[in-house]
């Protein structure tokens, strides 16, 4: 914890007095990068921003201020290095950081028994504004497969039980599948709070997320692909075995194939709040657009205490009411 004491966060949060002079600020560092950009015309390139790499999580990831900490892990450890963003597309952010940070407080309300520690004032450093790297999938599982249905005879007899095989042809499509190209954030925290517009995905341009960390992806897009392949096949195995009648059905021949019918690498904004307790980390993720949130709190040393005397002003207000009447 104390490392994060020296976390440097005014360049990610608005500073309400100070939304002006801000403003200047960037406006000048891009007129500045701007110049910079005529002079170097032919090696520029539509990104401007910093790259650094994690040397504890191996985290990549573009700023376009100057920073001291990783995005994810908080360590002091990064250094710049050279990585290419400019093949993705962008989605704007629709929610601020502070209607990020009345999200989470109110997500923490419904978790009464959380520790005190993550409701602190400690919590407003450690939102920040995330892209992290996603690719978007149109696809169609199409070919066959095979079952073997068995029916198990309750009989007295002790006959034998009944096996059927029958063969499906399947044709699934399945629009703006999205998965993360960023191991450390998981598809199944993206997928709860995938509700994006999709519409408003634009280029790359340093206007838009200029206040934000750009995480740069940590799969190839193969490792991508075979992944949300394997997602896709699996799901539409599962909708035809879910048709089928008997007790007991088992693949026998699995001949889907996946046709990509469009793929878009794209940015997704969230709010990320990575804080510890007890060691352990607590993550919560904020769609940047929506404001849908999804993580869990532990329950807190200060929430034991408080059920404990809850309980035992239950159970000593049931034995006194006992006693009286009886
Ligand atoms: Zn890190």
């Amino acid at each position: 914890m104390a490392k994060e004491e020296g976390f440097s966060v005014q360049a990610f949060q608005p500073d309400l007095g100070n939304i002006n002079e801000d403003k200047e600020e960037v406006v000048e560092v891009v007129d500045a990068l701007e110049k910079e950009e005529e002079i170097e015309e032919e090696k520029s390139t539509d990104n401007i921003g910093l790259t650094f790499a994690c040397g504890n999580c191996h985290t990549v990831f573009t700023v376009q201020a100057n920073i001291t900490n990783c995005v994810y892990c908080g360590g002091i450890n990064i250094a710049p290095t050279d990585c290419n963003i400019a093949s993705y597309e962008i989605l704007p952010f629709r929610l601020s950081y502070l209607d990020a940070l009345d999200v989470y407080k109110k997500k923490l309300l419904k978790s009464p028994l959380a520790p005190f520690s993550l409701r602190g004032a400690s919590v407003k450093k450690c939102i920040k504004k995330v892209y992290v790297p996603c690719s978007l999938y149109d696809l169609e599982t199409s070919g066959t497969i095979d079952f073997i249905g068995t029916e198990r005879i309750q009989a007295v007899s002790g006959a034998p039980s009944q096996s059927f095989e029958s063969n499906y042809s399947v044709n699934f499509k399945y629009n703006e599948i999205l998965t993360s190209n960023y191991g450390r954030i998981p598809d199944i925290l993206l997928s709860n709070i995938n509700n994006y517009n999709y519409s408003t995905l634009s280029l790359l341009k340093d206007d838009i997320w200029k206040d934000a960390y750009l995480i740069n992806s940590s799969f190839d897009d193969t490792s991508t692909f075979e992944k949300v392949r394997d997602k896709a096949i699996k799901y539409s195995a599962g909708i035809v075995k879910d048709n089928i009648d008997h007790t007991v059905k088992k693949i026998s021949n699995n001949q889907l194939n996946v046709d990509t019918k469009n793929y878009r690498k794209i940015l997704v904004p969230i709010y990320y709040i990575h804080q510890k307790y007890n060691g352990k980390d607590v993550v919560f993720i904020i769609n940047g657009q929506t404001g849908e949130i999804v993580g869990e709190a532990p329950i807190g040393i200060e929430g034991v205490v408080i059920l404990s005397i809850v309980v035992f002003l239950i159970i000593f207000l049931l034995s006194f009411l006992i006693a009286y009447f009886a």
